[in-house]
């Protein structure tokens, strides 16, 4: 702790309040962003004023911000320390397309090559230099980085030093050098995925002191996650592609033999997708990545191996097409997907299949390693199972409470798992069932015994006697099965032993005293469309999507014309905004999220042509300046009538006239037989998107005043402190509804 007088304080933080200005500035300037997002501010700060950090933002967060600029604003070189080469390419050509001057060093380059950046470090004009640590470490560049002054070193991917996390490098090890022999240096480790521990190690094994540790949220709102059995794989794969026609997508398989197999069944299909996996030579590999990287193909389709040295921001969906081997894995193949910030959806397709194929090539580990290994694979199956709000349940094995209620994004929140009617009596019987079967029986078979089936080995047990034996018969074995697994992964039954036997759980126990009650799914109808997120309609409102087709067209020819990849030149988001406020001048184009005072320079003057020739063709309002409010839909007024229209799913849409004759939620449910929670999902569109302002026909009329004026008092919006402020009398259904009817709350929340 250190003591200073009032007057030495006052100093420090008007200082501190120079140098921030300073930052936005830079960042202003030269991203063309108008603010930190959260966090970031704090860790340019500790890195601003020279204490070491360890930062935990999740991919897309916004890291390399958090080192890029205060190494612009400080003098001398910031050091970045990198894994990859791949990565260190994309961050620098991205550096340099926004004027830095920044470059990367390794054993390729040719020694004159490398003379040039020693000679450019000497004149002072370099600011970031990349590195891997092998390289670093080499006495000569140690050297090197003594006689020239150093503003702070940055780690990258710094949960490689830890071999308790996923991705333990060797390498890493060696970086603890850097505070025993530059020990006035900052040293700042960044990563998206670090627990705990392994953020503590990170601490330890690079000797940082007094570090400012700052963990951001691991959620990752702008993706959609639908967890679903697998039914028929391929065709379920070619479902989501055709929702994201001429977009990056990345499928992941477990095995090589079924990446190579799903990447000819595509291609079969004329679906462009080129394979990738440790079993291709290098050469076809880095053409497979290079291809996928400047957009010449869509599709990759994977194992893991594939998307450590990947920095695409615009990959729009991603698709498990087997289970992944934990949540930590899913979460950062998963992750990504929109590392942009713009809406991205990841399918995980899982089947009980899998899972023996993980055991099987789990059977070579040493006892303890296979047990890990065993318990991260049922965790990330239950997570599948558990039929819960997929953000909240990732952000709950992360340690976070999410905060909402419903995330919106899905496949749960958004209604698209239809809940069985009576879901307590039917987990009663599964569960009694597995009672009568003195729990010594596994998932099969006692789905068996619930079906009826005439199963030899059920029938020399004599269990066909048993009072449960047929209590399903007239349910499909699948779904029961399927079942059974949701009560796995709800805690209400557990697996023990070698054998896997189903046990009651004490949850378990009070459930069958119907003190609570599961979630189970039926089956998801193929025909089924899902649901558009409201995230997703918003950030396409009021944007001209002709428009943004030609601004993309003119972006991917000039691409292609200096051999970068697209999103080096502007990405997604800053082209969507385009479309939207549609700059008439140079001066309105600087105002335009991601346009940095470089790339104004470089392609200000031909976009701004290019927008000219298509607003000639349309009657198109320009220099729409007025930020996009959230929540107040409706397709935009410059937009081609339809095209930016929401995409509701036909049921939905075939419930508004029961909401329009003022039908309750349980009534509706009962006439389209539909489970409440959905048909919930289908007002809650009706509302947003009819634009309806009075919620009393589905919230009693007393409470709404008061539910509104809790909504008034509220700082964020967030539904649980008002829950909890009202002292859980109104439901959190009431709550939304009254929330979604009030407008203005909707702008400043949602
Ligand atoms: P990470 O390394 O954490 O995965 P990146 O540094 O690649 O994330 O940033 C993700 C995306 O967010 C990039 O497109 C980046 O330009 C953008 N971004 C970063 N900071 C901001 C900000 N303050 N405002 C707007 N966009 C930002
Ligand atoms: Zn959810």
């Amino acid at each position: 702790m250190i003591h200073m007088h009032v007057g030495e304080a006052k100093r420090v933080s008007i200082a501190v309040d120079e140098m921030l200005a300073k930052a936005e500035e830079v960042l202003q300037r030269v991203w063309g962003y108008s603010s930190f997002r959260p966090l970031q501010q704090e860790a340019v700060l500790s890195a601003l004023l020279g204490r070491d950090s360890v930062v935990v933002l999740p991919t897309g967060g916004g890291k390399s911000v958090c080192f890029q600029v205060p190494a612009l604003c400080l003098d001398g070189l910031a050091v970045v320390v990198s894994p990859l080469i791949s990565l260190m390419k994309d961050q620098v050509d991205a550096l340099q397309a926004n004027g830095v001057d920044a470059a990367f060093i390794n054993s390729s380059q040719s020694l004159e090559a490398q003379r040039e950046i020693a000679s450019r470090i000497r004149e002072g004009r370099l600011k970031l230099l990349y590195v891997a640590p092998e390289r670093l470490l080499t006495d000569r560049m140690l050297d090197f980085l003594r006689s020239i002054k150093v503003s702070l070193f940055a780690i990258d991917e710094a949960h490689c030093i830890s071999d308790w996390g996923h991705d333990f490098r060797p390498e890493y090890r060696g970086l603890r050098v850097l505070k025993e022999r530059f020990s006035n240096i900052p040293v700042h480790a960044y990563t998206a995925t670090a627990p705990e521990h392994v953020r503590r190690d990170i601490v330890r094994q690079l000797g940082l002191v007094d570090a400012e540790v700052l963990v951001g949220s691991f959620d990752r709102p702008n993706l959609v996650y639908r967890m679903l059995p697998i039914d028929n794989r391929l065709q379920q794969i070619i479902e989501v592609v055709k929702r994201h026609p001429e977009q990056s997508g990345i499928v992941y398989c477990i095995s090589r033999k079924e990446v190579e197999r799903t990447a000819g069944a595509l291609n079969s299909l004329g679906i462009k997708a080129v394979p990738y996996h440790a079993g291709l030579d290098d050469q076809s590999r880095r053409r497979h990545q290079e291809a996928f990287i400047r957009d010449e193909v869509d599709i990759v389709v994977a194992t893991v191996a594939f998307g450590m040295g990947i920095d695409k921001p615009d990959v729009r969906y991603v698709i498990h097409a087997g289970m992944p081997k934990s949540i930590e894995h899913y979460q950062q193949e998963s992750g990504r997907a929109g590392r942009d910030g713009l809406e991205s959806e990841c399918v995980l397709l899982y089947s009980g299949g899998d899972i023996l194929t993980w055991k099987r090539m789990l059977d070579p580990l040493e006892p303890s390693a296979r047990e890990r290994a065993l318990r991260a694979l049922s965790s990330i199956n239950n997570l599948c199972n558990g039929a819960l709000c997929r953000h909240r349940s990732l952000s709950a094995y992360f340690g976070q409470d999410l905060g909402v209620d419903n995330c919106g994004a899905c496949d749960v929140c958004l209604g698209e798992l239809d809940q069985v009617e009576d879901p307590i009596t039917l987990g009663q019987k599964i569960l009694s069932c597995v009672l009568r079967l003195d729990q010594r029986f596994g998932a099969d078979y006692t789905a068996k015994v619930l079906v009826g089936a005439n199963d030899r080995r059920i029938l020399q047990a004599g269990h066909d006697q048993l009072s449960t034996y047929g209590l399903l018969k007239d349910e499909p074995l699948a779904a029961i099965r399927q079942w059974i697994e949701q009560l796995i992964g709800q805690q209400f039954l557990m697996r023990e032993g070698e054998y896997q036997l189903l046990r009651v759980s004490p949850t378990g126990a009070r459930l069958l005293k119907r003190e609570l009650t599961p979630i189970l799914t039926v089956p998801p109808k193929r025909t089924a469309a899902p649901r558009r997120t409201i995230a997703e309609n918003q950030s396409w409102e009021g944007v001209d999507r002709g428009l943004f087709e030609r601004l993309k067209e003119l972006r991917n020819r000039e691409a292609q014309l200096r051999g970068v990849p697209a999103y080096v030149i502007f990405l997604d988001t800053t082209l969507r905004e385009l479309a939207r406020v549609r700059p008439s001048s140079l001066s309105v184009f600087r105002r335009i999220k991601g346009m940095g005072d470089q790339k104004l320079k470089d392609y200000g003057q031909l976009f701004l042509d290019g927008l000219d020739a298509y607003c000639a063709t349309q009657p198109l309002t320009r220099d729409v300046l007025t930020p996009v409010q959230p929540g107040t839909s409706g397709p935009s007024a410059t937009s081609p009538p339809g095209q930016s229209a929401p995409n509701l799913s036909a049921a939905a849409v075939s419930s508004f006239e029961y909401w329009r004759q003022g039908m309750t939620i349980e009534a509706v449910a009962t006439k389209m037989g539909r489970a409440t929670s959905t048909v919930f999902g289908y007002l809650t569109d009706f509302i947003h998107f009819e634009g309806i302002t009075d919620p009393s026909p589905w919230v009693p009329a007393e409470s709404i005043p008061i539910i509104t004026a809790a909504l008034k008092a509220s700082e964020d919006g967030r539904l649980k402190p008002i829950f909890e402020a009202l002292e859980g009398k109104y439901s959190y259904e009431a709550i939304r509804l009254v929330k979604l009817c009030s407008r203005d709350e909707a702008i400043k929340h949602e």
